[in-house]
């Protein structure tokens, strides 16, 4: 239902041009990046962006120049725009940047617990427990990312605040670049004990909480390159005149990729 109603929204009165437009565009990539909508690799292609979201080509180019210039996308010369594919070492990269920023994040908000502070976190993880508990994956893989945010911002440095959503918005293309699929999701455990642990100021053991909980999220990691790409419209959520499924990847032995010319 919202994507029909986000849809006759776009047919109705938003300018296709201009600021709106752009971020319109940026927003739909980065909110399908989110979701795992979009595999690395996955080609973005102007015209297609421009029909599917009532944007004019020059927003579509400026939305994809935002989001190359955040590593979510690589633009290459003459041969236009993929959902960035990140390495083996830029995926070891980035959970060990992870691991330096959130421990500093983690002690920076036990360290500046106030009353405040201690409802939203509380709030947060009744919140998480109870969409499990429902079985409402969609939810929880949404939780999943607001807590890491939701950290940031209570530790309260805009600096690494920046940095963090940077971080974090590339997380989910390392998960599909690297096991194929979404990771299982964070789960309220893990992040109920890192919250327990900076309940009770307890900087040290909520680092180790914290480092506990990307290990494990870096681990069900397979380092190989099985992407699958689907379709433009379908990742943004935008269905299509032909809503035909992209054929089968074939099985992966003896698959050759990213042939280079000799
Ligand atoms: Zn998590």
């Amino acid at each position: 239902m919202q994507r029909i109603a986000a849809r006759s929204r776009l047919r109705r009165n938003i300018s296709a041009t201009g600021r709106d437009a752009e971020e319109r565009v940026f927003q739909a990539v980065l909110d399908a990046i989110l979701d795992h909508r979009l595999a690395p690799g996955t080609k973005l292609v102007e015209r297609e962006l421009s029909e599917l979201l009532g944007a004019s080509r020059g927003a579509v180019r400026a939305a994809l120049a935002r989001l190359g210039h955040g590593l979510l996308v690589e633009l290459r010369p003459n041969r236009g725009a993929v959902i960035a594919n990140p390495s083996v070492s830029e995926t070891r990269d980035l959970f060990e940047a992870r691991r330096v920023v959130e421990a500093g994040i983690v002690r920076s908000v036990a360290s500046r617990m106030t009353p405040a502070i201690r409802r939203r976190l509380r709030a947060f993880v009744a919140e998480e427990a109870g969409a499990y508990e429902k079985g409402d994956a969609k939810t929880g893989q949404r939780l999943s990312i607001q807590f890491h945010k939701l950290l940031s911002e209570l530790a309260g440095n805009t600096v690494l605040d920046r940095f963090m959503e940077h971080l974090i918005c590339r997380t989910p293309l390392l998960a599909l670049a690297h096991t194929g699929h979404s990771l299982s999701y964070c789960g309220a455990g893990e992040h109920r004990a890192i919250v327990e642990a900076m309940l009770h100021r307890d900087a040290e053991a909520a680092v180790a909480a914290m480092n506990d909980h990307l290990a494990h999220l870096e681990s069900q990691l397979r380092l190989d390159d099985s992407v699958r790409p689907v379709r433009l419209a379908e990742a943004l959520g935008i269905a299509g005149p032909e809503t035909r499924r992209d054929v089968k990847p074939a099985a992966s032995a003896g698959r050759r990729r990213k042939r280079k010319p000799a």
